[in-house]
């Protein structure tokens, strides 16, 4: 470990206590109200520090309490990184356990096509900070699923974020929303697909199976020394199961990856 800003493996084991303590909790608990307390106060825990930190660093950043030399700079943007590193994690987390431990409520019919108009609309920013040329194929035409907006749109967001971060510049992405009339292994039927593309790093074969599990991240990660907090993914697929879809990934190492959703359509 060569920069003071490297702590992986400490960031992990808080990480996993934390997910483990949430699952053990979750899987215990008779009381609903209880779940969401817990919830809520890990998030609060979590965040609150962390906001301070990044406030007072913002203030040693300034120079507000006196000029830094080259060293101290370097040791306060580590620390900037890593705050944000942990606001992510925070965040993350608290996806997970609202998805692990929320009341099962019934889906409502939406249109697929205008989620994924405000998932483009919500990483208009991210996608302004790269030099990735993005394009969005969204069918003109509604199509409709039972399932909860705000998740709809985290996989898309999640998934074509992916796909950002792991394109170098000068990259392309492209995500489709589309009908297909058939979707592999599921019979025949109408499915509403969301297909993500990029031509990036790629992900080993070897390490494709276990992407979707809490806190994977693949060597291609450390190597091109991407960040995030392993827990993108995990997010997804838990999103898609619970809206009876399926996910599956293509990818060749160095050419790039294309994650598909199908979800069978309300119509
Ligand atoms: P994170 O991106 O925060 O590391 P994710 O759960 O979203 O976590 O992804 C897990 C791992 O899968 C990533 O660390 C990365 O190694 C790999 N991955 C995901 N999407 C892509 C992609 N589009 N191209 C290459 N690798 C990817």
């Amino acid at each position: 470990r060569t920069s003071a800003g490297d702590l992986d493996p400490q960031d992990l084991a808080v990480a996993q206590t934390l997910a483990d303590v949430a699952t053990v909790y979750v899987l215990n608990a008779e009381d609903r109200i209880a779940r969401t307390e817990f919830v809520s106060s890990v998030s609060h825990e979590l965040r609150t520090p962390m906001t301070s930190i990044g406030g007072y660093t913002e203030l040693l950043s300034d120079e507000t309490a006196g000029a830094l030399s080259p060293r101290q700079r370097q040791f306060v943007e580590a620390i900037e990184r890593n705050t944000r590193r942990a606001a992510a994690l925070a965040s993350d987390l608290l996806v997970v356990a609202t998805l692990e431990s929320r009341a099962p409520r019934p889906h409502v019919s939406l249109d697929l096509v205008a989620v994924a108009h405000e998932a483009h609309d919500a990483l208009e920013a991210s996608i302004a900070e790269r030099d990735v040329s993005v394009e969005f194929d969204i069918a003109a035409e509604p199509l409709l699923v039972e399932g909860r907006a705000e998740d709809l749109e985290r996989v898309v967001v999640n998934l074509v974020g992916n796909a950002l971060k792991f394109t170098p510049d000068g990259g392309h992405v492209r995500c489709s929303v589309s009908r297909t009339a058939e979707s592999e292994g599921q019979g025949l039927g109408s499915f509403a697909r969301i297909e993500v593309s990029d031509d990036g790093v790629g992900i080993p074969e070897d390490e494709q199976p276990q992407l979707f599990t809490r806190f994977f991240r693949s060597s291609t990660a450390e190597t091109h020394q991407i960040q995030g907090t392993g827990l993108g993914l995990h997010i997804v697929a838990t999103i898609v199961r619970e809206h009876h879809g399926r996910i599956g990934v293509r990818s060749q190492h160095q050419q790039g990856s294309t994650f598909t959703v199908d979800l069978p359509t309300a119509d």
